[in-house]
């Protein structure tokens, strides 16, 4: 795949060439288990500890040992759901939060305007994610700080891009892979220290979370951590900028509207075409050899229309043409003009077939 034309990065961004640097020796001669006493032991956890300073920072954590690493965010949003029976959440929140709030018979607010009631102050947690994966959605869960008695943000699409401090926050969780660094390994902020146990065993991360460390993974979220930081302010130009050179073809475009409000991250652009399937347009844009989605990975390859988007009130005809697609790095703003104009012909050809 070119990945100039890879437009999946809500997906998962490809990983930094720095980061796999990083990581390989970790992989080879550091290969010791980061709890022995002995030197290859403690070579391995000061590498753990230096990618814990890295990610605190990221998240403007007052101290390090607030973070502690999972196996991504799937497994910190359960974690944090089965913590809490009586939790309150929005009902846009990823499928990691979404489906146990389900099963649990969780509270879910209406809607938006809902945060701003004090609706939820009964509730002993109240989890908002920072930025919609499908829309880009901004809210601001660092706003809702005494809306509930602990505030939770699913921080996994803010991280590295936008305003991912948890000053404000009881609890936050992110994913390395959507920041450039590798697949498998996230992290839980927890403030005060109040979280049961996920896994018991050996007593790893503060007897939290058991498990031998996944020592390359964790330095590799550490250094892709460090890299988002300086990289910030350039990213969300290059994002804003593939934004603007894919929307100027698709305002040509007759019955098309971009989802998800008026407060939106520029990394995510999700568009609606009436009287055509956003499967539809995936699969042709990846015979062009360009990369999108047509909603969130974790859900796609179900027929189903998005929940999230019904949630924010979007019509059945309007959802199952819906393609998302988000910006990263490595794409291009000529491969963006590419994939507008792509899409546009498809969009045309096809509903000339209906
Ligand atoms: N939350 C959000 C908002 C996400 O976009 C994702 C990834 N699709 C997750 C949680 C799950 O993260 P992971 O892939 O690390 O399990």
């Amino acid at each position: 795949m070119d990945p100039s034309r890879y437009f999946d990065n809500a997906a998962t961004t490809p990983v930094d060439p720095l980061v796999v640097r990083e990581m390989v020796p970790f992989l080879s001669e550091h290969y010791g288990n980061a709890n022995s006493v002995h030197s290859a032991g403690r070579r391995a956890m000061a590498a753990v500890e230096l990618a814990r300073e890295r990610v605190a920072l990221l998240l403007a954590a007052e101290d390090p040992s607030q973070v502690v690493f999972t196996s991504g965010a799937t497994e910190a949003n359960n974690w944090i759901l089965q913590a809490f029976p009586n939790a309150v959440v929005s009902p846009f929140e990823h499928s990691s939060i979404r489906e146990p709030a389900t099963q649990m018979g969780l509270r879910t607010l209406a809607n938006e305007e809902e945060h701003l009631l004090p609706l939820a102050e009964d509730a002993s947690l109240l989890s908002v994610m920072g930025v919609n994966n499908e829309t880009g959605t901004l809210w601001n869960p660092q706003d809702l700080k005494g809306k509930a008695r602990r505030v939770h943000a699913d921080l996994t699409q803010a991280a590295g891009k936008l305003n991912s401090d948890v000053k404000d926050l009881d609890f936050a969780t992110i994913s390395a892979h959507k920041f450039y660094g590798p697949k498998g390994v996230g992290a839980i902020y927890i403030r005060d220290g109040y979280l049961p146990p996920m896994i018991i065993g050996g007593g790893q991360e503060q007897g939290l979370r058991s498990g031998t460390l996944n020592v390359p993974g964790i330095v590799g979220m550490g250094v892709a951590a460090e890299i988002a930081m300086e990289r910030r302010e350039a990213d969300f130009s290059h994002a804003e900028n593939l934004r603007q050179v894919v929307m100027e073809t698709l305002e040509k475009v007759t019955d098309v509207q971009v989802n998800g409000g008026s407060r939106r991250s520029p990394f995510i652009l999700s568009v609606s075409f009436l009287g055509v399937y956003g499967e539809t347009l995936v699969l042709e844009a990846d015979l062009k050899g360009y990369a999108m989605s047509s909603g969130a990975a974790c859900s796609t390859g179900s027929t189903e229309p998005s929940p999230v988007l019904q949630a924010m009130g979007i019509e059945e005809s309007w959802n199952r043409g819906t393609v998302r697609i988000s910006f990263g790095r490595a794409n291009m703003p000529e491969s963006a003009a590419g994939l507008a104009a792509s899409l546009q012909y498809s969009v045309k050809k096809l509903r000339t077939m209906t």
